[in-house]
């Protein structure tokens, strides 16, 4: 479901979810080109956060955007987009050392 969101230009990372009783919060990072406008970004990311309350009936969907090019982005790269277990009644937490 995401994935139908990642492009040449847009990628996808630092995904977490968590439960606090019935309710679910997913956060995530969205990297786009620097060059994009604000509403260009904003449109998308809102995308996104329909796409994931529709899939996985989240509470809450923060999303952080961010310029690919910024090598302040990378910091968490290593949580690489893995939402796909918060789907099948696990906890589905992607493990994450920080916000990024
Ligand atoms: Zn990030």
């Amino acid at each position: 479901m995401l994935r139908t969101h990642i492009t040449e230009e847009v990628n996808i990372h630092g995904v977490r979810t968590r439960e606090s009783g019935h309710r679910r919060y997913v956060e995530m990072h969205v990297l786009v080109p620097g060059a994009w406008t604000v509403t260009r970004g904003h449109d998308l990311v809102e995308s996104i956060e329909q796409a994931v309350k529709a899939e996985f009936e989240a509470s809450e969907v923060t999303t952080h955007l961010e310029p690919r090019e910024d090598p302040r982005a990378y910091g968490d790269y290593e949580t690489e987009i893995e939402l796909g277990a918060a789907g099948n009644g696990g906890h589905g937490t992607v493990p994450s050392q920080d916000e990024g």
